[in-house]
């Protein structure tokens, strides 16, 4: 079936289907604390099983339906990604799919080993983001909680340069009396690179994290503390809904960006869905419930059908979690919100 690309469907609040972002497993090789808690994701936790898993066919096909809806971005995620088995197949069936302009990864960067970051260069990746939340063995050990070295994920970021990926971002998740002290290493680390750091504020995704106000930093103090060492200056936007606001350095060493999702929320612009490692679709990070495609997919339904399933589903959307925060946590309850793990971040 041809895609019409002048076809967008559009939520309650006029706001598009851009980004896709598809969670690929529920499982990863790191336990950090702020994700997946040891103490909730230990051995008897019971992540999907494979049959519930949705084939890299399935996923390939579900991305093709999002895209008929307007979708253009693809974002691979997880749990960790890059344990998903022939990833790259995946990933060489979705740049292929017609409308879909850009197809990025977010990764431990625990895997990252040259090869691999050759293969998933050559399959059509486009971008990549690693998560490292401290350069200090001490304080990123503590948060990925199995003993992960810093310098390894550091090497998978050298290995990802080397096999052509540019203007890789590196995530930071920054927790109040956790790795805040990591904050200017990380911005030091990083100038005079082509790598661009972005901080995230701790966010009260699930209901495992132990998420708490008061451990989230406001991104304009990091800016105050950042600034008061390296002057930095605003930059605009890349595009209209963008989510990390952009800053670069004044002596010319390079760019970084603040994600506000607690204390700016971008609600106004958020193009983004989310599909589970099960097929399920979410219209929001910090969901309840999510609309299931598997099924149908599964009992034989055309894309037509699909597309229509999705399309209600999009123009039913009303989410603004973050707008509306200290409300909704009290509306939400009795429902847990779904774990980042399951939808990815
Ligand atoms: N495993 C991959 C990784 O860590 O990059 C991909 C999945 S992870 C869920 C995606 C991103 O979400 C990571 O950058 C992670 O730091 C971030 N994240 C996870 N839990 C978070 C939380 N509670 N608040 C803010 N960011 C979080
Ligand atoms: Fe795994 Fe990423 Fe969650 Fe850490 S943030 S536990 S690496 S999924
Ligand atoms: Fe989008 Fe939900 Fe985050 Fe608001 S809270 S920006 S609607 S994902």
């Amino acid at each position: 079936m041809r895609v019409d690309t002048a076809h967008s469907v559009t939520d309650t609040r006029n706001r598009p289907i851009r980004d896709l972002r598809i969670s690929v497993t529920d499982r990863c090789n790191f336990r950090c604390t702020y994700c997946m808690p040891r103490e909730v994701f230990g051995p008897g936790y019971a992540f999907v099983s494979r049959d519930q898993l949705l084939t890299l066919e399935e996923i390939a096909r579900i991305t093709k339906v999002f895209a008929m809806a307007g979708m253009r971005k693809v974002r691979i995620t997880g749990g960790e990604p890059m344990i998903r088995r022939n990833l790259e197949h995946l990933i060489a069936m979705i740049a292929a799919i017609d409308g879909v302009e850009d197809i990025s990864m977010t990764t431990n960067g625990s895997m990252l080993s040259a090869g691999r970051a050759r293969e998933l260069k050559r399959a059509g990746l486009k971008r990549l983001t690693v998560s490292l939340d401290a350069l200090d063995d001490e304080t990123f050990k503590r948060i990925n909680d199995v003993d992960y070295p810093p310098s390894r994920v550091l090497d998978g970021i050298e290995n990802a340069r080397a096999a052509g990926f540019v203007g890789i971002k590196v995530n930071a998740v920054v927790r109040r009396n956790f790795n805040e002290h990591a904050v200017l290493p990380l911005v030091e680390q990083f100038r005079h690179t082509d790598c661009i750091v972005r901080f995230i504020e701790f966010m009260d995704v699930g209901e495992t994290n132990g998420w708490n106000l008061e451990d989230v930093i406001p991104a304009r103090e990091l800016v105050r503390q950042i600034q008061a060492r390296y002057p930095m200056e605003p930059v605009s936007p890349n595009y209209q809904g963008e989510v990390a606001k952009r800053w670069r350095y004044r002596d010319g060493a390079g760019e970084i960006g603040f994600i506000t999702s607690v204390t700016e929320s971008f609600c106004g612009g958020c193009s983004r869905a989310r599909l589970s490692a099960v097929g399920q679709v979410y219209t929001c990070l910090f969901g309840t419930e999510g609309h299931d495609l598997r099924a149908p997919l599964r009992s034989g339904a055309s894309d037509a059908q699909l597309l229509r399933q999705l399309t209600q589903v999009w123009q039913g959307r009303t989410d603004r979690y973050s707008e509306l925060r200290s409300q909704y946590s009290q509306a939400v309850q009795g429902r847990p919100k779904v774990e980042m793990s399951h939808i990815g971040g």
